[in-house]
């Protein structure tokens, strides 16, 4: 479903990402961790060509991205992405929020459009949310929203950067068990997170990166048990130790 290989990229001198190599299937959930600026938010960014990469290749459902302009648009319509901040439009209604690409990029019927956001709404607990504005919603509500605006599209793949770190600790347990259902019905998911409780749960492979490179792409249970890295395992003992 989603290839990368012998991804580099750079901004301007500095490198961020080092020869990257990374295959998920169809169905599979894998979970990116590791230091603060190693590199996780470039790399899934890449995934769906919001930024651009000078080495190497990334093919998802059999497209190439090294082929820029176009070919990244389009692909940016069909992989979801949930960011850390949930970015809706504060001057739009929830359910106006989740049918504006579904209209304007998919070129839904207004009808089309708001029965399908409907559905998702009721599916995440928020059907009596249509009408309100993000700044009427908690941080936690809002990234639901955020969450469903991406399903809207109909995606063959979803990524997740740190979805749930913006959050007051109240509220994190609420967006996880939408992930984690999402991740139970078969979405194709890339998500970097540092709860590891998610991980553990959703994930069937972990990811380590640092400084830019993929150190290991390990067994979820096989990852917590004995990484393959030292790296990984300083990473964990300090996560997991506090
Ligand atoms: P992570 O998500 O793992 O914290 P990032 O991908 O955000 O890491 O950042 C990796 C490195 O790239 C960091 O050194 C960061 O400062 C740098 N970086 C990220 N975005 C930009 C940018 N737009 N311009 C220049 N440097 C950037
Ligand atoms: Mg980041």
């Amino acid at each position: 479903m989603i290839r990368v290989r012998g991804l580099s990229k750079s901004f301007g001198a500095l490198q961020v990402l080092n020869d990257c190599n990374l295959t998920v299937r169809r169905g599979e959930v894998v979970v990116v961790c590791g230091p603060s600026g190693s590199g996780k938010s470039t790399f899934v960014k890449c995934l769906n060509g919001i930024e651009t990469f000078q080495v190497g290749e990334i093919v998802v459902d059999g497209r190439s991205l090294k082929l820029r302009g176009r070919e990244a648009d389009r692909m940016r319509a069909r992989v979801g992405m949930v960011f850390q901040h949930f970015e809706l439009y504060p001057h739009l209604t929830v359910i106006e929020n989740i049918c504006l690409a579904p209209i304007h990029v998919l070129k839904r019927t207004r009808q089309e459009a708001q029965a399908k956001a409907r559905a998702l709404l009721a599916r995440v607990g928020l059907s009596d949310k249509e009408a309100a504005y993000p700044a009427q919603l908690s941080g936690g509500q809002q990234q639901r929203i955020a969450i469903v605006r991406a399903l809207a599209m109909d995606p063959i793949a979803m990524l997740f950067d740190e979805p749930t770190s913006a959050l007051d600790p109240e509220m994190i347990g609420e967006v996880l068990a939408v992930m984690l259902e999402l991740a139970r019905e078969g979405m194709t998911m890339v998500v970097v997170t540092h709860e590891m409780g998610f991980a553990k749960a959703a994930a069937d492979r972990i990811v380590f990166m640092d400084k830019g490179e993929i150190l290991e792409v390990t067994e979820t249970k096989r990852f917590f048990e004995a990484p393959k890295s030292e790296r990984a395992r300083i990473f964990l003992s300090r996560i997991l130790g506090h």
